[in-house]
This record gives structure tokens, C-alpha cells and sequence, in this order.
């Protein structure tokens, strides 16, 4: 089968042929449909330092996608051949004491497909049963592709109750973008979003943005000022992984204000703590999305009217990856997907 390999040490990825993967007694096997392209993918086609430490080469990557169950292992029982399914890239132990209380995505065992294992951008992948999701088939396959990096907006947006609050959120790339649809959905009443980058302002705009705001240009204390807010934010999504817009959140929050950081920071980022001290702030991290209450979340509000599809902007096929992941990289989009059927 043809796959998109890591397959040197060095920037880029090779079309390769491969075997297609085993199906273990526990696995399905599925032929991918469609998959999108996450920021990870990027820093590993440009094999920074973090892919150099984890990428096993070589590796077929990808871990965001949807596609048709082809084979079962033995052991499976509830997955249909011909079934839509997606599934959660982070594979997880079960044995340990938060898998065993079903805490499953704060699994210290965590493996990661198109990481430490075989993954998505191929025509076949094979994953555990308890990795598969069932998809509503009613949603639109490049939807369903993304449901990974909205799972990372749903989590991050719903560790709050954000009914009638005013929600922060700094990063305006596709998962912050998922974010401002998700919180306004939620019930938030303004949902205030920062980035440096207006073509990706604009999509958040068109998300239903309150206020979209380039903060080379207006800064939060003025935007919170014209809407009328007096004490800050309820509630801030950290979705940049900059410091200096983290700096910016935890100085616009209100006293007791809650803030979920899904953004990867610098190692070494220096926030104001006292600030979280003496306001009484809440931080919270976030890794991945909950096995599977996300998941469950991400389809029932597709179902009750969420509308996502903007976020995506550029659709490809597979053998035009290079193109997509120069696309990708350039920041000029949203979430770009590659088709993996003829
Ligand atoms: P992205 O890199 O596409 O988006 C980040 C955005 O932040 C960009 O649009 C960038 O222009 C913007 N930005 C840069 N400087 C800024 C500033 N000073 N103020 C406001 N915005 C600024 O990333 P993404 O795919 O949307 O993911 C968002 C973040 O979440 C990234 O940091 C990513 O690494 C991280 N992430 C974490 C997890 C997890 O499990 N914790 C999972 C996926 C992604
Ligand atoms: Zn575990």
C-alpha cells in the first residue's frame, strides 16, 4: 500500500510503498478515506528537535483521520465491516490505576499512532478495537477526519462551565478556531479570540468570533472595554503555546478565573504568578481529548447544530501532499485534508 513515511533523518516525507499493517486479535483494520494534516506533522516533515527525540524513522505518520472498517481480529465483536469509523490517536495501556478508573487520556503509558506507531497517512491503518469510533455517518467525511484536533478544542473549551461567561481565548490556529464555535454553542456570551495572523482571524470570524483582534493592533483591555465587561474573563482557552499571550490572558482574567493551557509552552516560560496567587486563578493543562466523553460531545453537538466546516479550507489528494504541507505550514489555512480514495 502507499503510505507518507518519515523515512530519512531530515526534513521531508517520502510516498512509499509499504506492507499493509497485521491485524492483531484485538485490532481493526481500516481503509482510509480522509485524513487532516496537525501541526505535528508539521514539525515532523521539518524534523525539528522534538521529532529528531521521538520519531522512530522510519515511521508512517498521520493520526487524524476517518475511514471503512475492511477486517476485524478475532477478539472483535461490535465493529461491522464496511462501518465509518475514526479513532483516538493516543493508544493507551488499560492497566494502569487512571486507565482502570477510566481516566483513559491521563494514561502516563501513552503511545501515539503516526508517533511511536504506525500511522494514518497510508491507505490502511490497524489500531485496537478500543481505539475505534463509531462515526454517525449523517457527518461529512473531511468532519469526521478532524475529529482528533476538535476533540482538543471540545476538551479544552468544556473543562469550564462556560454557560453566559466570557471566554478568552489566544491562538487563533484550527483547534482555537473549533474552540470559539465550541464555546458559543456551549452558551458563552462573548467569545473574544487574539492571534497575530488574519487570514486566520478572519475564519474565526466567521466561526462566531464576539471579537477576532490582532494584538499587534488592539490590545484585550481595549476590546474588554468597548464590549462593557468590568472584571475580565470567566474563562481562557490557551491555544498559542506563546508566552507573552499567556502572559496576556493571566492579566485579563477576572478574580477566580479559569484558564484550560492546551498550547505547548517554551520550556522555561515566565507567567506572573502572583497573578494566579492573589486573583485566585485556576490553570489547568490539557493533553489530548476524554476517552471517549469527547468524543461522544464532539457527535452530539454536530447533531444539535455545531457547524465546524469552515475551519476546513483546502482539500487535496494524497500524491499532492507536498503541496498540503506547504499549505499547511505557510498559515495561511485551516485544517488542510488529503483524500486517500481514487
Ligand atoms: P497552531 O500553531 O496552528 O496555532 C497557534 C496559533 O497561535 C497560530 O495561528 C499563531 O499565529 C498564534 N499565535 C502566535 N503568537 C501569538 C500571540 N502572541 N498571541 C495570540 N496568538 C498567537 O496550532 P493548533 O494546531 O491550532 O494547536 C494549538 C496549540 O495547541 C499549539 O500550541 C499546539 O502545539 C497545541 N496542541 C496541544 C495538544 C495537547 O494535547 N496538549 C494537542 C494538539 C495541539
Ligand atoms: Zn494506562
Amino acid at each position: 500500500m502507499k503510505a507518507l513515511v518519515k523515512k530519512n533523518r531530515e526534513a521531508g516525507l517520502w510516498m512509499e510503498e509499504v506492507p499493509v499493517p497485521q491485524v492483531g486479535k484485538n485490532d481493526v483494520l481500516i481503509r482510509v478515506k480522509r485524513t487532516s494534516i496537525c501541526g505535528t506533522d508539521i514539525h515532523i516533515y521539518h524534523w525539528d528537535e522534538w521529532s529528531q527525540k521521538t520519531i522512530p524513522v522510519p515511521m508512517t505518520i498521520g493520526h487524524e483521520f476517518v475511514g471503512e472498517v475492511v477486517a476485524t481480529g478475532e477478539n472483535v465483536h461490535d465493529v461491522e465491516i464496511g462501518e465509518t469509523v475514526s479513532g483516538e490517536g493516543h493508544v493507551v495501556c488499560g492497566r494502569c490505576r487512571n486507565c482502570l478508573a477510566g481516566r483513559r487520556h491521563l494514561c502516563m503509558n501513552t503511545s501515539g499512532v503516526g508517533v511511536n506507531r504506525p500511522g494514518a497517512f497510508a491507505e490502511y491503518l490497524s489500531i485496537p478495537v478500543t481505539n475505534v469510533w463509531h462515526c454517525d455517518p449523517a457527518i461529512p467525511l473531511e468532519v469526521l477526519s478532524c475529529f482528533d484536533p476538535f476533540g482538543n478544542a471540545v476538551h479544552t473549551a468544556l473543562s469550564f462551565d462556560l454557560l453566559g461567561e466570557d471566554v478568552l481565548i489566544t491562538g487563533a490556529g484550527p483547534i482555537g478556531i473549533m474552540a470559539v464555535a465550541v464555546a458559543k454553542h456551549a452558551g458563552a456570551r462573548y467569545v473574544v479570540i487574539t492571534d497575530v495572523n488574519e487570514y486566520r482571524l478572519d475564519l474565526a470570524r466567521q466561526m462566531g468570533a464576539t471579537r477576532a483582534i490582532n494584538i499587534q493592533k488592539t490590545s484585550i483591555e481595549e476590546t474588554f472595554r468597548e464590549l462593557g465587561m468590568k472584571e475580565g474573563f470567566d474563562v481562557g482557552l490557551e491555544m498559542s503555546g506563546n508566552a507573552s499571550a499567556f502572559r496576556s490572558m493571566i492579566s485579563n482574567m477576572c478574580h477566580g478565573g479559569k484558564i484550560a493551557v492546551l498550547g505547548i509552552q517554551q520550556p522555561e516560560t515566565v507567567i506572573d504568578w502572583n497573578t494566579i496567587v492573589f486573583n485566585g486563578l485556576t490553570i489547568k493543562g490539557i493533553y489530548g481529548r476524554e476517552m471517549y466523553e469527547t468524543w461522544y460531545k464532539m457527535t452530539a453537538m454536530l447533531q444539535s447544530g455545531l457547524d465546524i466546516s469552515k475551519v476546513i479550507t483546502h482539500r487535496y489528494h494524497y500524491t499532492e501532499f507536498e503541496e498540503a504541507f506547504r499549505v499547511m505550514a505557510s498559515g495561511k489555512s485551516g485544517k488542510v485534508i488529503l483524500n486517500w480514495e481514487e
